[in-house]
């Protein structure tokens, strides 16, 4: 991971824009599909999305409500009404020569979303959420300057955008990667974006500047384009702000612009000298009605929006005595969450907490392990929460042990769902705890009969021996006994022949 430049004569300061790829069926301004990816290039396009003359544009109502529902869950405030704008610029994956952007009235401003850094909880401003569209894709090919050619796919074209823009208050690479990371939770919780940055889904522009520390105005920012991983946007910030750091004591000045982040060799370089608002010469998009949008519409997204992760980990917190890292590690993403909380809910053996906490370590252990290593995820996962449930309630009611439990997991994991359930295994098996009191008690006389040394130690005083004894009891049980009832056979019958 990359390592935060320290430095005792200067602070950093950074904001993201986070562009997000939203989940619709359709494209923003036609009936195109979203769904693009893998289809052959150039086949989800119209003629409003390859920038004809003459189209109409019309607004995809449902891309409104998700943006909508991502600035109330980052606690924006919506204003009643808000318009689109056209954004001038020439690029060969823009055929339009403009995009549909907004510029002054954004669907929403002014929220904030909180990271956990250095030990605190901190808040980070959202300057504002707004809804656009995707450009298409160009792909350069040829090796020699005279083959040289650019492929156009226009398939992506059109796909509704979202951007959400920071305040610039993050103070160091890995509170912005902390940030983006919990970003990307949020919205995946939401339902409206993927979280598929390796697919360019959630992309990243990183603005970084870095002032004498007490300076209370910002410094000159540079902006890093477009990173599509976490660990991209962190080792680049802190390339980047090193560069200027040590620029400054240089005695340089620095450059607003816009860098490439080049992940091989690790470094930013320039790219070109940052435009500025002026150079797109925003106007209202002539074709397209504004939007008011009314408080009722607004109560009806609200309406919508699924618990949080951060509600829902400290609710797990409370409800059932989870340590914060369980907590966080079961709510970091919703179909675990649901997963786990179903498991609690199945089981019926014992008191909730015991049955909550028992069921947070064998999900985030056991089952997550078994998952890793199949490299499934939990949406696939081959043992149901039900199957889970039965095989806990299995294990608190003594029938089987822990370990015992283990092996019914890791059958049950390979054959699949719809094989037989946890109970049918255990019942077709054979699998039990050592309970007969008969053979337990003639295992404990043959190993006491078998250590004399051992049993003389304890009665000299050597505590310890009695551990030694009941691990040969289990041995000899080949686990099916269970540790606390051996633990007291044990110990009796040592205490009566003394
Ligand atoms: P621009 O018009 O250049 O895009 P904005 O003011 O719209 O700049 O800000 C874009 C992003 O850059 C925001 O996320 C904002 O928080 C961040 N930002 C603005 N000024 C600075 C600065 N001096 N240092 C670091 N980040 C900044
Ligand atoms: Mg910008
Ligand atoms: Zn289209």
């Amino acid at each position: 991971m990359a390592i935060a430049p320290t430095s005792v004569d200067y602070e950093i300061v950074i904001g993201l824009e986070v562009h997000a790829q939203l989940l619709t069926a359709s494209k923003m301004f036609c009936r195109c599909s979203a769904d693009y990816a893998g289809a052959p290039p150039n086949t989800h396009c119209c003629p409003v999305c390859m920038g004809y003359p003459g189209v109409l544009p019309v607004i995809n109502a449902l891309a409104v409500d998700d943006t909508i529902m991502t600035a109330l869950a980052l606690n924006c405030s919506i204003p009643e009404f808000s318009k689109f704008d056209r954004k001038n610029y020439f690029y060969p994956d823009l055929p339009k020569g403009y995009q549909i952007s907004q510029y002054d009235i954004p669907l929403s401003r002014d929220g904030y979303l909180t990271v956990r850094y250095l030990d605190q909880d901190r808040r980070i401003g959202i300057h504002r959420v707004h809804l656009e569209e995707d450009t298409g894709r160009h792909l350069d090919r040829g090796e020699a300057s005279s083959e040289r050619y650019s492929l156009i796919d226009l398939n992506r074209a059109g796909v509704p955008l979202m951007e959400i823009v920071s305040e610039p208050d993050m103070s160091a690479p890995e509170e912005a990667r902390l940030y983006m990371e919990k970003l990307r939770t949020i919205l995946v919780y939401l339902g409206v974006n993927s979280g598929k940055m390796e697919d360019g889904a959630l992309r990243c522009d990183a603005n970084v500047s870095v002032r004498p520390h007490g300076q209370t105005e910002l410094g000159v920012k540079t902006e890093i384009k477009n990173m599509n991983s976490f660990r991209a946007v962190e080792r680049a910030l802190a390339f980047e702000a090193q560069r200027q750091i040590n620029a400054l004591r240089a005695g340089e000045v620095i450059h607003q612009e816009t860098r490439g982040w080049i992940e091989e060799r690790g470094i930013t370089v320039s790219q070109r000298t940052k435009e500025f608002a002026h150079d797109y010469r925003y106007f209202p998009e002539p074709d397209l009605p504004p939007l008011t949008i009314s408080r009722e519409w607004v109560e009806r997204v609200r309406a919508r929006l699924p618990e949080l992760p951060d509600a829902k980990r400290q609710r797990f917190e409370r409800e059932y005595d989870l340590s914060t890292q369980d907590a966080e590690a079961l709510t970091a993403e919703r179909p675990l969450a649901t997963y786990y909380e179903a498991v609690v809910t199945a089981t019926t053996s014992g008191e909730l907490r015991a049955r909550a906490k028992t069921a947070a370590n064998w999900v985030l252990s056991e089952l997550k392990g078994l998952l890793n290593s199949g490299g499934l995820d939990i949406a696939a996962s081959p043992v149901s929460s039900g199957g889970l449930a039965e095989l806990l309630d299995l294990i608190a009611q003594g029938e089987i042990s822990g370990k015992q439990g283990k092996e019914v997991l890791e059958q049950v994991f390979i054959n699949g769902q719809g094989s037989a359930s946890p109970a049918a295994i255990v019942a077709r098996e054979g699998i039990s705890q050592l309970s007969d009191a008969s053979e337990l008690a003639r295992a404990v006389d043959l190993v006491l009969a078998q250590n004399p040394k051992a049993v003389a130690d304890y009665h000299a005083g050597k505590s310890n021996t009695l551990g030694f004894l009941i691990g040969q009891v289990m041995r000899l049980t080949k686990g099916r006994a269970r540790p606390d009832v051996v633990n007291e056979l044990v110990s009796g019958k040592l205490g009566a022949s003394s």
